[in-house]
């Protein structure tokens, strides 16, 4: 993403994962003027009457980007541009998407939970990114999705479904009725450590159903890392979850505090910004852990 003096690039490269469905890779990393917000992977996907497009990325230069790399493929209109959940790596590049005139899609949820959170996160942005964040904008979403919802592109459906608490209050999952490939948004990280900011065990009660939906065949796209393919692509996710669970629980059980925990924490391999999000995650357990029966 990041050209000469980090400028973000004008179009972002993508890849047909199935047919119709396409996938921009994300960068492994926190905001910085190297990446310019191009965090989380994005997609769109191609129906005969329009495109709905899936996440818009960390600023609006990269939502202008993806935009730009969509008009290479269809001339065709974005008609729904849907946030998975959230967080600012996904849904800051929607402003880009104005002229388009699309429908904004979002869990039920989302809007009180990132109307609390949209100037934290444009401040933050700002700082991190500088110039690069020019233009970026939180963009609420009109058109809510409370458990089901079923969005029409022509001769294609997306199955869009809001999940129970999970990695936040507001996840979202979107999958082709075409293809099967299913967008899991944060509910699936691969490569780039999982991060709680919702329900430890709540991620991990929904995870067997995540499972059951990616279909053997059908790619699986994370809002981070590479794209997997069915159940097995949840494998590395729900090993770390299940882990960190065991641990803190065992650390209550022992009468140990919160730092006497996390300082005991080994960091876990395999995963890429351990540093940056592991002893979170258990700060995060052992609050949410601490007061289950
Ligand atoms: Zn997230």
């Amino acid at each position: 993403m990041a050209g000469a003096a980090g400028a973000p690039t004008a179009v972002l490269d993508v890849a047909e994962v199935a047919p119709g469905v396409w996938v921009h890779a994300g960068q492994i990393g926190d905001f910085s003027p190297e990446n310019g917000g191009d965090l989380a992977n994005l997609g769109f996907v191609i129906g005969n009457r329009c495109v709905a497009v899936i996440d818009t990325g960390g600023s609006r230069r990269v939502g202008a980007a993806l935009l730009a790399a969509i008009r290479i493929h269809t001339p065709l209109p974005v008609c729904f541009v849907i946030a998975t959940h959230m967080h600012p790596d996904h849904l800051l590049g929607h402003a880009a998407f104005l002229g388009e005139h699309p429908e904004y899609v979002a869990a039920a949820r989302q809007g009180k939970a990132l109307a609390l959170r949209a100037a934290g996160y444009l401040q933050r942005q700002q700082t991190q990114l500088g110039a690069d964040a020019a233009g970026s904008e939180v963009v609420q979403a009109d058109h809510p999705v409370a458990g089901d919802a079923t969005l029409d592109l022509g001769g294609r459906q997306l199955q869009l479904r809001a999940w129970r608490t999970a990695h936040t209050d507001n996840d979202l999952t979107v999958q082709d009725s075409a293809t099967s490939a299913l967008f899991t948004g944060d509910l699936l990280f691969r490569t780039h450590l999982p991060v709680i900011d919702g329900s430890l065990r709540g991620w991990l009660r929904v995870l067997p159903e995540l499972c059951a939906l990616a279909r053997p065949d059908a790619p699986v796209i994370p809002g981070h890392g590479e794209v997997g393919q069915g159940a097995a692509a949840f494998s590395p996710e729900q090993a770390y979850l299940q882990g960190l669970a065991t641990e803190v629980r065992a650390g209550l059980k022992a009468g140990r505090t919160l730092t006497e925990v996390v300082a005991a924490s080994r960091m876990p391999a395999d995963w890429s910004l351990v540093d940056l999000y592991h002893r979170r995650n258990v700060t995060a357990a052992y609050a949410e852990l601490e007061w289950e029966d």
